[in-house]
């Protein structure tokens, strides 16, 4: 094997993918629960976004940005629409990479520039994700990821999340360039905080004159039933990132930030040779075109408050967490490894986000019917690692 082994074995090879469902080299169907972790939010081989990516690769696929492209300014300016909120613009400005993490460390040399004079400080939050560079690994607020890896980059602090009184404590003006936060906490388990958690960061940021960033690489572009998932408050964040669902699977990532702070960064201060180049434009232009058309957070909201139920109802879930289409079941018991390895049998992916909880993060236009299989499957599955036997054969039987 020549790969590097920083992943697990993997179980399945997959070799292709229609709408929800993906196929093995054997020709069997799986429903992917997973979406490649909340990535082909249009499902797999959207015929539009294919269509546009290999017309856009016949055409052209790169130049380099010392010249500019025809469509990296028209995505930008739907980044901002969306922003503020799908129809206004938010009035900010798009950096684009290639993915969360180079997002997320956009926006942290973006906050440092910004805030100058020494304050260089950001506080994130316990249990946060915030990617695998050495500058966000940093920022992840997971001590046991931090270890192996040490020392890291100076300048992050972490606070219980949904703790406004621990950011209170720690958000030293002198010192503290920025807050980066998750509207609610993927990696960490869909961790959903209290409803005045935003708007009360927004405050205290706004007080001490401190950088609000959200991390919306999980959450963002319709998956929580929102645009964005910090849209559930009235609030506007200084910096907001995204990635995984913008190019459907084109991998595209992108810092959006108020023109006051993107006006920080001048020529030579930030780059990448493939942002936002011709062909990974194209797929994102098309992307955000049908999210709009098919209005993917209304979908989300419909399909999810349907999942969510669904969920509620099968033997060993006690609780469910989460908004619109990303979803987390609580487990009675630490099960949910062989959960998902039950499920893949079966022929669904589900992945375990901690040891008693499967997220569930399916295409945002998943119909009732997938999603209805889907709960039978996984019901299935609970039964066989719960020790139901005779539920899981009578439903092996239908
Ligand atoms: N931020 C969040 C909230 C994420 O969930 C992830 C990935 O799971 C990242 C950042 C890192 O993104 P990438 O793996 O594209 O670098």
């Amino acid at each position: 094997m020549t790969l590097m082994q920083t992943y697990a074995p993997a179980p399945v090879v997959f070799v292709r993918g229609e709408g929800s469902a993906l196929f093995d080299a054997d020709g069997r169907r799986y429903l992917d629960f997973v979406s490649g972790l909340a990535v082909t939010s249009l499902g797999h081989a959207h015929p539009e976004v294919a269509l546009a990516i290999g017309e856009q690769a016949a055409r052209l696929c790169h130049v380099s940005n010392l010249y500019s492209n025809a469509l990296a300014p028209g995505v930008a300016t739907t980044i901002d629409r969306l922003i503020g909120g799908g129809d206004d613009p938010a009035g900010g400005q798009v950096f684009f990479c290639n993915s969360g993490a180079e997002a997320n460390e956009c926006a942290l040399k973006l906050a440092r520039r910004w805030a100058g004079g020494g304050r260089h400080v950001v506080v994130s939050t316990l249990g946060s994700f915030h990617g695998r560079t050495l500058a966000t690994l940093a920022a992840t607020g997971q001590p046991a990821k931090h270890a192996p890896f040490e020392p890291l980059p100076e300048g992050f602090v972490h606070v219980p999340f949904d703790d406004l009184d621990a950011m209170d404590a720690v958000l030293d003006p002198a010192r503290v360039a920025a807050v980066l936060v998750e509207p609610i906490q993927g990696e960490g388990g869909i961790v959903v905080p209290s409803s005045d958690y935003l708007s009360g960061l927004r405050r205290l940021c706004t007080e001490r004159g401190v950088l609000l960033m959200c991390d919306e690489v999980q959450t963002g572009l319709g998956r929580t039933g929102r645009w964005f998932a910090f849209q559930s408050q009235p609030v506007l964040p200084d910096v907001v990132t995204m990635a995984k669902a913008l190019g459907n699977g084109m991998p595209v990532g992108a810092c959006w930030a108020s023109a006051e702070v993107a006006a920080a960064f001048g020529p030579g201060d930030h780059a990448t040779t493939f942002g936002g180049q011709p062909l990974a434009m194209a797929a994102a232009r098309t992307t955000l075109a049908v999210m709009a058309r098919e209005d993917v957070p209304v979908r989300a909201r419909r399909a999810g408050a349907r999942l969510r139920a669904g969920l509620g109802a099968l033997p060993g879930v006690v609780g469910v967490r989460g908004e619109g289409l990303l979803l987390a079941a609580q487990l009675r018991a630490p099960v949910a490894a062989d959960a998902s390895n039950a499920a893949l049998a079966l022929g669904l992916l589900v992945n375990a986000v901690r040891p008693d909880s499967l997220r569930l993060a399916p295409s945002l236009l998943v119909d009732d019917a997938v999603i209805d299989e889907a709960l039978a499957l996984l019901g299935r599955a609970l039964a066989t690692v719960l020790g139901d036997a005779p539920r899981a054969a009578r439903e092996a039987a239908t």
